[in-house]
């Protein structure tokens, strides 16, 4: 049978994070693949109460787990690495990272209690490696974490260049920048498809180098009067090496706040990232430093609320404040869904008098991803036959895929997760469709997205639960008064009148109203009560509460 080399995302197409795609190779019938990263994604509160975070769904890849050859890892960002350690037990499947990704891996199993040990291979950064069939180089990129790398995955069906997070930044502050001439030479061979990052496809020109981004924090470092405190995303190393710089040449010691960021500093130390950054002051010491002489570096630039800048806002950090005249930079800007939980945190400094500064004022942070004319650049590089854009939400991958099109790739195509794209031969096309879908982490347990859990919670949320309990004689006459408890709904309503009396008066009509047969039968009261007790409720109300009846028979 002839072979065939497809691609399917399992997640990161039409949405940002989660990403998981697969290759695979061999004819209609079976096929090895190749799973690239593995991530999550981030839920926003108000859509999924007590959910944080969100895992594709990887039923599929588990049914062919015996024809998964192996994981590659483009990077240590969470929306490529994040759900390794809650899927990876169910596939077993051998990991391939670099030195920094698995260290980074690593210290967050380690961080976790009751985390499964998990084997990664370790490839050099920009080394090569054979998976199955697949041939795999890491390519280097610049990206805002150390060691992100595009992939040129060779095949005997032509080679498929699957770029990863990167951007063209020629002076980035750790790493080396992007490999133009791999990237030329991998064209030269010829490359089949281009699989690659939409995030900021909207966006004209280039952007800004991680050094211009240093400059300007140490100018606004050095001119700060008092305290100065940075935030940022944790992982990225060279923005935090920056800080440490300017710090050191104003004179002023480093002290590190937030778990996260401890953790990523302890990486970047045994990974070779920080050599010659100087010992960072322990947290004790903040409050005996005078203030022109300390820098405090804080999680929470996405406005966790667990996060040490969220408890120094609100002046509940045990050993770090801020006060009128400090300085507060965020080198960062909030991922679609966290913008409120962040202007909270800035307005309550504000009204301390903290000077907050952002990227809205000053160049204090730079996107990791590329714009239109490092696209472009990508794309005369590589010289792709296919293109097909990912890692973005839908008007992302279309820009994409227009810029694409508007340089004569000569065939561009979208797709959406669980589309199986044969690429070769006679590519692209869709050819069939697999399972996919999302799980959530609600607390330790993985909930499928369609079960009733987190429906139920926002309905919960949203109008509350009245419990009703009742005890029938044999006879199917109340035998004592039935116990109510109205939980997330008002005590009265808008005359005053007590809900709970409402709904005990509904209970018991709703009971001495039934046929005398009917009551013996419990399902059937608890039916009738609850939805006698609903509709009480919301002739007051207008809400709908969810209502349990229980019902003993005495
Ligand atoms: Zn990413
Ligand atoms: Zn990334």
């Amino acid at each position: 049978m002839a072979q065939e080399l497809v691609f399917a995302p399992l997640g990161g197409v039409g949405e940002i994070g989660m990403n998981l795609s697969i290759y695979g190779l061999g004819d209609e019938r079976r096929k090895t693949w190749l799973a690239v990263d593995c991530g999550i994604g981030f839920a926003v509160e108000e859509h999924v109460p007590g959910v944080d975070v969100v895992l594709p769904d990887i039923r599929y890849l588990v049914e062919e787990r015996h024809n998964l050859a192996g994981l590659v890892i483009t990077h240590g960002h969470e929306d490529h690495i994040g759900a390794i350690m809650d899927l990876w037990p169910r596939l077993k499947v051998p990991i391939y990272a670099t030195p920094f990704t698995a260290a980074l891996l690593e210290a967050k199993l380690a961080g976790e209690g009751g985390a499964p040990e998990i084997p990664v291979t370790i490839v050099p950064a920009g080394g090569r490696v054979t998976v199955g069939p697949f041939d795999v180089e890491y390519i280097a990129v610049a990206h805002s974490i150390p060691e992100s790398h595009a992939l040129a995955i060779r095949t005997p069906l032509g080679t498929v260049l699957h770029t990863g997070d990167w951007k063209i930044d020629p002076a980035p502050v750790v790493g080396p920048p992007t490999d133009e001439a791999k990237l030329r030479a991998v064209g030269d061979e010829g490359v089949l498809a281009l699989i690659g990052d939409s995030t900021n496809a909207v966006r004209d020109g280039r952007s800004p180098s991680e050094t211009d981004v240093a400059k300007s924090l140490a100018e606004l470092i050095k001119a700060a009067p008092a305290r100065v405190a940075v935030t940022t995303f944790a992982s990225n190393v060279g923005r935090l090496r920056a800080v440490a710089d300017a710090a050191r040449a104003c004179g002023r010691e480093v002290v590190v706040v937030g778990r996260a960021m401890e953790r990523i500093v302890q990486v970047a130390r045994e990974t070779g990232y920080f050599e010659g950054v100087q010992d960072f002051r322990s947290i004790e010491t903040y409050g005996y430093l005078p203030p022109d002489k300390v820098l405090a570096l804080c999680t929470g630039s996405q406005g966790e609320p667990r996060s040490a800048l969220s408890r120094i806002a609100r002046d509940e950090h045990p050993e770090i404040s801020f006060n009128r005249g400090d300085r507060v930079i965020f080198s960062s800007r909030p991922i679609p869904g966290n913008e409120k939980a962040v202007s909270s945190i800035i307005n309550s400094l504000v009204v301390r008098g903290v000077e907050v500064i952002t990227d809205r004022t000053h160049l204090v942070h730079v996107s990791g991803h590329p714009r239109q004319a490092e696209l472009e650049e990508m794309l005369r590089w590589v010289r792709p036959q296919i293109v097909l854009p990912v890692h973005g939400e839908a008007l992302h991958m279309a820009e994409h895929a227009a810029l694409a099109r508007r340089i004569g790739v000569p065939k561009v195509m979208t797709c959406q997760d669980g589309d199986v794209v044969q690429l070769a031969p006679d590519g692209p096309r869709i050819v069939d469709e697999v399972p996919t879908g999302r799980f959530y982490k609600d607390g330790r347990i993985l909930v499928d997205a369609q079960a009733r859990t987190i429906p139920d919670r926002r309905r919960l949320g949203f109008a509350g639960v009245i419990s009703v309990a009742l005890a029938l004689s044999e006879q199917g006459l109340l035998v004592t008064d039935p116990e109510i408890e109205l939980t997330g709904v008002p005590e009265t309503n808008d005359r005053g009148e007590s809900l709970a009396e409402i709904v005990y008066d509904a209970v018991v009509s709703t009971v001495e109203d039934m046929p005398r047969n009917r009551r013996r039968d419990p399902d059937a009261v608890a039916e009738s009560v609850s939805r006698a007790v609903r509709s009480s409720v919301a002739r007051e109300w207008n809400k709908k509460p969810m209502c349990h009846v229980l019902v003993l028979t005495v």
